[in-house]
């Protein structure tokens, strides 16, 4: 487990992220590669979250989904050396990665399709244990993300339907108390400084867990005390004591207050101004007032505005459809403009919109009333140019957009989290779930066991949680109820690859929460 991380004197060096920003925007270099190609729209290329038929690109072939000669392959990188930026080759050999994965498996036979869509269940959970009881040497930089590596495994584990044994849950359950500081919150490892981060994914974990043991080793009242230490005048959350204030610490702490059920006021206040002062213009949410727009801090934003019952005051119309407009021609997900597709975005920029998937009364309140506005500007004009206000036809009652969500009029502050799952949804998802499943399938899963972030990349744990995380939301996108069965045609592959459901607001195992909130709700 990784309890146990074996150290070298000398580390490997850290791989370094060698992706660079540039001015030029993504849907730019497209258009330069689709150009180089002689098929060169003048519209640039379409988007991929509406429309995309599995396993064609949208941006390749609009009439044939079925016929993979239609499919024009990217411009290779080498054709186009020395006059595109870094990134725009980086793109371009990712394309033409995925492009050659999706040819090969529209290559062949229909009927060995869906066996080469299996979720490879017995590998991963081979790697995840493994995992979890020893891990090599290079994982000795993440000595101090001890309780992140029971989290990834064990939510990975649990989503595939198993659980650890008897003997390692109580590893767990014991490494994590000697993670807990005696004045609330966990570290990353023992005898180490109480951390946000550390301690959701100890809360988390423990809550994976969910025998009495795990839940009764959380001391709430300690928690309580160490999440108000992290308040700040603000009313974001800083990291740690003296640490970094930003929207992944107001989430961190908001989540494990709420699902403790200690979430008070004192916690929330001004906490949904700081969050809504992090969207930016693109409509995304970023990390700290300034900052560009991300969806790991857009996942975080949300949810933290959906626990305290403020996501009206996000503009959540221009979030979701910054958030929709990250699904690529890969079919995954980036995670910033201009970025490359990245596996674990299945979860950050999914789970996203299927939290905005519950909102759409209050996006539809926003769009009406931005429709209003735009007559009541209208009607400001007619006015002056001597027209009456019946003649502009406005309907007030349609003003009153913007207030939190009815159903939750009179709740706790620690009862949104609960109710918030219990909502119907009335429609579809808004990425193209299958699309984003192939990815997920085809691309980032290691047939030895294991998720990577994209082809050529290693897998990790990390990516195995979030990658996982992102196919369960997919799969359960267009269920009506919480965690009721999808219909075979919402699983790609066999119907074998159906995940267990997942709280899309705190990321933990739908059942084990349930059983977590019904032993929180009566301390
Ligand atoms: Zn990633």
């Amino acid at each position: 487990m990784p309890l146990r991380i074996a150290h070298r004197r000398s580390a490997a060096p850290k791989t370094k992220d060698r992706r660079i920003r540039t001015t030029t925007t993504r849907r730019e270099a497209r258009r330069e590669a689709a150009a180089a190609a002689g098929r060169c729209s003048s519209s640039g290329l379409p988007r991929s979250g509406s429309s995309t038929p599995m396993g064609s690109s949208p941006n390749r072939s609009s009439s044939s989904s079925s016929s993979s000669s239609s499919v024009s392959p990217p411009p290779s990188p080498s054709d186009r050396q020395g006059r595109l930026t870094t990134t725009q080759l980086e793109q371009l050999r990712v394309e033409q990665e995925v492009y050659g994965i999706y040819r090969l498996f529209h290559g062949v036979a229909p009927h060995t399709r869906s066996f080469t869509l299996e979720l490879w269940r017995d590998k991963h959970i081979e790697f995840l244990t493994r995992g979890l009881k020893q891990l090599g040497p290079n994982y000795h930089v993440l000595d101090a993300n001890r309780p992140w590596l029971c989290y990834w495994i064990i939510h990975s584990i649990t989503l595939m339907g198993e659980s650890v044994n008897s003997e390692l849950e109580d590893n767990v359950v014991q490494f994590l108390s000697h993670c807990e500081d005696k004045n609330g919150g966990y570290g990353g490892g023992p005898g180490q400084m109480p951390h946000l981060a550390t301690t959701y994914a100890a809360v988390n974990t423990l809550i994976t867990l969910g025998g009495e043991m795990s839940l009764s080793s959380i001391h709430r009242e300690n928690m309580l005390k160490f999440l108000l230490q992290m308040k700040d005048s603000s009313g974001a959350f800083r990291m740690h004591n003296g640490g970094e204030i930003d929207v992944r610490a107001c989430y961190t702490a908001i989540s494990v207050a709420s699902i403790l059920n200690v979430l008070d006021d004192e916690l929330v206040t001004d906490l949904g101004n700081y969050i809504l002062s992090c969207q930016t213009y693109e409509g995304g949410i970023a990390g700290e007032p300034g900052s560009e727009a991300h969806g790991g801090y857009t996942f975080c934003g949300l949810a933290t505005m959906i626990l305290i019952n403020e996501a009206d005051k996000l503009d959540l119309p221009s979030l979701v459809d910054w958030v929709a407009s990250r699904q690529g021609v890969e079919c995954g997900f980036q995670g910033r403009v201009n970025k490359l597709v990245d596996g674990c975005y299945s979860f950050w920029q999914g789970g996203v919109l299927a939290l905005a998937q519950r909102l759409l009364l209050i996006v539809h309140k926003q769009l009406e009333s931005s429709f209003i506005s735009g007559v009541q500007a209208s009607a400001e004009c007619k006015k002056s140019c001597n027209f009456t206000a019946e003649e502009t036809g406005q309907d007030e009652n349609l003003c009153r957009a913007g207030t939190s969500h009815p159903e939750n009029e009179g709740e706790e502050l620690s009862d949104f989290g609960f109710s918030f799952i219990g909502r119907h949804t009335e429609c579809g998802p808004l990425f193209h779930s299958i699309a984003l499943q192939q990815y997920i399938l085809l691309c980032s899963q290691v047939l030895e066991g294991g998720f990577r972030d994209k082809p050529g990349k290693q897998r990790d744990f990390y990516h195995s949680c979030y990658c996982l995380s992102g196919l369960s939301v997919s799969q359960y996108s267009w269920s009506k109820d919480d965690g009721g069965p999808p219909l075979t045609s919402a699983v790609l592959g066999p119907y074998t690859n159906l995940l267990e459901p997942v709280h899309p607001l705190y990321n933990v195992v739908l059942h084990k929460y349930y059983k977590s909130h019904e032993f929180f709700s009566t301390l």
